[in-house]
């Protein structure tokens, strides 16, 4: 039963966005998910594990409107420029931990057929199109998909090669895989909480970033990914692209194609 708060928040949020979008209006930067234009993005937020947030980043940041955030806003460029979304028929999707703005987009393709999970935790709401499902134990069969999109889920999960392995199963034969995370690219090796370790919060927020990550992959994030069976590629973007959407410069999308 949701309460008067959380119902009352339901219905302002919308008149509380627009309002936002309005005082934002400019012509530096576009959301390509909802279609409006800012003079900049609004600042990036982090979560401390007791709630309170702080700022990561000025400028490039999430939208005023919608919300997206600079790596959906790249994805949806990829999506609809590069693979043709839009142009898919019987295209069998799931969506794991789904963006609300890209569900959105998704729900109202007539090509696609939708299916999105996320692993259920008490206290959060969900939409009525998500079902529960855990990424490490899948209840689908193998080759079902020809897309899976889950984006930045593995660095939450301890086992992230048993979820990888999953993904792969599900995944069609030369079927394709959004997976991106977090990664330190500056680093060879990830940094992660052995099996039998539970960190603090506070420490896993000194070391992976945030309070509820269990690792900060190094590069070796694509070797892992190739140990389960996929073929990686990394699309970047033009500055022109990184200006004009306000991307994050070193954002790339990362496909991985079952092999
Ligand atoms: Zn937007």
């Amino acid at each position: 039963m949701a309460s008067i708060k959380d119902l009352l928040k339901d219905i302002l949020r919308p008149s509380y966005r627009s309002l936002l979008a309005a005082t934002h209006a400019g012509h530096e930067c576009r959301c390509n998910l909802c279609g409006r234009e800012f003079a900049s993005m609004r600042p990036l937020r982090g979560l401390h594990a007791d709630g309170t947030s702080y700022i990561i980043k000025d400028g490039v940041g999430s939208c005023w409107k919608c919300n997206s955030y600079p790596r959906n806003r790249a994805l949806w460029h990829w999506l609809v420029n590069d693979f043709k979304i839009e142009e898919k028929v019987d295209f069998e999707l799931l969506h794991i931990a789904p963006e609300q703005q890209l569900a959105d987009k998704f729900l109202k393709m007539p090509g696609i057929r939708y299916t999105a999970v996320d692993k259920f935790c008490p206290g959060y709401k969900y939409a009525k199109y998500v079902k529960h499902a855990d990424v490490t134990d899948l209840p689908f069969q193998e080759s079902m998909f020809d897309m899976i999109i889950c984006n930045h889920v593995l660095e939450h999960v301890k086992d992230d090669s048993k979820a990888m392995s999953e993904l792969h199963r599900v995944l069609k034969p030369n079927g394709t895989a959004v997976l991106m995370v977090p990664i330190d690219m500056d680093a060879e090796h990830t940094d992660e909480e052995k099996p039998d370790e539970e960190l603090t919060g506070d420490e896993r927020e000194r070391r992976f970033g945030q309070y509820d990550h269990v690792r900060m992959y190094g590069r070796d994030y694509f070797e892992r990914l190739e140990n389960a069976g996929f073929h990686v590629e990394h699309i970047g973007f033009s500055a022109d692209l990184v200006k004009q959407l306000a991307l994050e410069p070193k954002d790339e999308v990362i496909v991985a194609m079952k092999k």
